[in-house]
């Protein structure tokens, strides 16, 4: 298993002194720790988990956003039972996010299953750039992603201002 914090510190959940300074040093951050921590206790009776690599997992207003290896990600989006066991450790929704990937494929993660059909670069009045997604299907109340956290945390995670508009607008 490959973590943000040693393997040990994870097991035994508590850190090292040079895991302690990134903490300080804003190079980890608290909600690194803690899923690495949570994600080393599933490991211990998961062996599945226990080949994982998290890269990062960074929190906004409770939602939490793991980034992790191509494999594990499409590991857990084929096991049910691999969700919920990582969901449940968690007080918010996570989010499944591909490790080092680019704008355009960490929109269409955090929409997964739902596919998007376009995302295109779009000015806005001012000369303001804007990123418009394209969501296929329309939108009904049962539609499981919150569209308004979804701006939110592309937002506060890529700094980038998306909208969202679904393919079938008529409700
Ligand atoms: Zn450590």
């Amino acid at each position: 298993m490959n973590l943000p914090i040693c393997n040990f510190d994870a097991k035994n959940s508590l850190l090292c002194p040079q895991c302690e300074k990134k903490v300080e040093e804003g190079q980890l951050t608290k909600a690194d720790v803690d899923a690495s921590i949570k994600l080393a206790q599933i490991a211990k009776t998961n062996s599945e988990v226990d080949k994982f690599t998290l890269h990062s997992c960074k929190e906004f207003d409770g939602n939490f956003v793991l980034s992790f290896s191509k494999e594990d990600i499409m590991a857990i989006r084929q096991s049910r039972t691999l969700y919920r066991l990582i969901q449940d450790q968690f007080q918010g929704k996570i989010w499944l996010v591909e490790a080092e990937e680019n704008d355009r494929k960490f929109i269409e993660d955090m929409f997964f299953p739902t596919k998007i059909l376009s995302i295109n670069n779009v000015w806005a009045p001012g000369g303001i750039q804007k990123t418009k997604a394209i969501v296929s299907g329309k939108w009904t109340p049962r539609f499981p992603i919150n569209t308004e956290t979804v701006v939110q945390i592309v937002k506060d995670a890529r700094n980038l201002d998306i909208e969202i508009e679904f393919e079938n607008k008529r409700r």
